[in-house]
């Protein structure tokens, strides 16, 4: 009989190969080392998935795709970036994962980010495989020209790796409706075909779905009330932190509002702003989606609620309720204790792996309920499935049904994470809960369709 202790050792020994032959990806190892470190239980009770070679192959990308991105600036100047596209494992459906462009981007973040999201799209039940995309161009400061220019430069070349069937990659840090717009209209000149379903986050006229820039920070807020409730409470009446001025952050705040929170501060690389009445979620976005400013400029024009804290951290602020929505390992173990120290209940994870491990450890051994990424913020992949299941009927979703759609996977992924806990002899841990389920759906089809 196989042992927890026998699947941990084989587990470990994997987790060393894995580094030594995957060097200098340090992303990429904390990505596999916090699911590994999980799997025991489910190997040791299901010896079919502890067979040699089906963790192994899980860890490996099917295919990674390294190119060249040439471009020229406003003056002529040609510059030369890097595009990736990790595609991951496709046992559940075509590849999906966003595209970031973000000048810390290299091949062991896109990996971290492409096996992240493997079991991401497991969870929410809907038939996507993993995969992930970007590159190190920085739009920031960069002319709508400039922009443009860049992203059919880094499609000519995606084009021949993409498709509705095959690999279907939507917005991440950096890429939003605009970069999405330029993408899709190379995309659709160079195949001269009109694949609506081959992008996801499109506008809403030319097959965007309703809802989907809303979904990731929802679906999180929903995730974090879900968690809440297991404890008899609500986010009415609740503070919050959140940090990031994003995609994800401005949908963030915009539910905790709806639901009677009061979220206190949004942030971004160069500081972060805490407003004492509440964030203005209209300014917010006048400012950062319509200007594309900085987030000082918020405080300069909401008067004297809020304050620009240059290079602080948002976690030193108090609340009942933190939702990290700006990037990886942007919490750390320092952060956690302030937090648990200020009395914080759930923290709730918007972006991919903002928590380091030392903090995930320090915050669930303090009793603080705790969603990770992929499970809390897997709204997003979940209406950009739903967008592709419109694209693929031609018709369009009203807001409402797709929010009620939103809101019923974001019910089943908690409710799996949570049970799947509990049977694995973990209640209320939602890591293992994640990483299990995630794990037994991927591993399910994988054994199924054979050694590929
Ligand atoms: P955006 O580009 O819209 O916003 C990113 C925000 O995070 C900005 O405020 C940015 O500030 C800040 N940020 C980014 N990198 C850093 C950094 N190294 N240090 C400090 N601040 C930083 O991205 P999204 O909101 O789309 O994505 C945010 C997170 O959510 C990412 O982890 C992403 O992977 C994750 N996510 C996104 C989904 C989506 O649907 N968009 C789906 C699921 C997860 P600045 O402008 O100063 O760089």
């Amino acid at each position: 009989m196989t042992t927890r202790h026998d699947t941990t050792t084989q587990l470990d020994a994997l987790r060393v190969e894995i580094e030594r032959r995957n060097p200098a990806q340090p992303e990429f190892h904390q990505a596999v080392h916090e699911v590994l470190e999980t799997l025991a239980p489910v190997l040791a009770a299901r010896p079919e998935f502890a067979e040699p070679g089906l963790v192994e192959r899980l860890c490996e990308p099917e295919r990674q795709v390294i190119f060249r991105v040439p471009w020229q600036d406003d003056r002529g100047r040609v510059h030369v970036n890097r595009g990736f596209r990790v595609e991951f494992n496709s046992a559940l459906g075509p590849y999906k994962g966003g595209l970031r462009f973000h000048p810390s981007v290299n091949l062991g973040v896109i990996k971290f980010l492409g096996f992240e999201q493997i079991f991401k799209n497991a969870l929410t039940g809907l038939g996507i495989g993993g995969g992930k995309g970007g590159s190190d161009f920085d739009p920031h400061g960069r002319s709508d020209a400039e922009v443009m220019r860049f992203c059919q430069s880094f499609m000519t070349e995606l084009h021949r790796h993409i498709g509705e069937h095959t690999d279907v990659p939507a917005g991440d840090i950096g890429v939003g409706g605009r970069e999405i717009g330029y993408l899709f209209g190379q995309y659709r000149r160079i195949t001269n075909r009109w694949e609506a379903g081959v992008l996801t986050g499109k506008g809403r006229g030319w097959g965007g779905s309703a809802i989907r820039p809303e979904a990731t920070g929802y679906g999180n807020v929903l995730f974090a009330e879900a968690m809440l409730r297991e404890r008899g409470e609500d986010l009415e009446g609740q503070t919050a932190v959140v940090s990031g001025s994003g995609n994800v952050a401005i949908y963030t705040i915009e539910k905790l509002l709806a639901l009677g929170a009061n979220p206190l501060t949004c942030s971004d690389s160069s500081g972060y702003v805490i407003d004492d009445k509440g964030i203005d979620v209209d300014l917010l976005k006048q400012v950062k989606e319509v200007e594309r400013g900085r987030i000082s400029e918020y405080a300069l024009r909401r008067g004297a609620s809020a304050r620009f804290v240059p290079d602080g951290r948002v976690w030193e602020i108090p609340a009942d309720v933190a939702l990290p929505s700006a990037t990886q390992n942007e919490l750390n173990e320092t952060d956690a204790a302030t937090l648990v120290r200020n009395g914080v209940k759930a923290v709730s994870e918007g972006a991919n792996m903002p928590a380091t491990p030392g903090a995930v450890h320090l915050l669930q051994q303090a009793g603080v309920a705790f969603g990770p990424g992929k499970a809390a913020n897997a709204g997003g992949v979940a209406v950009s499935a739903l967008e592709m299941a419109q694209n693929h009927a031609r018709t369009a979703w009203s807001p409402a049904r797709v929010e009620e759609e939103l809101a019923g996977i974001m019910a089943d992924i908690h409710a799996t994470c949570h049970e799947t806990a509990a049977r694995y002899d973990a209640p209320g841990d939602y890591v293992t809960g994640a990483n299990i389920a995630g794990f037994e759906r991927v591993a399910e089809a994988m054994l199924a369709q054979g050694v590929i």
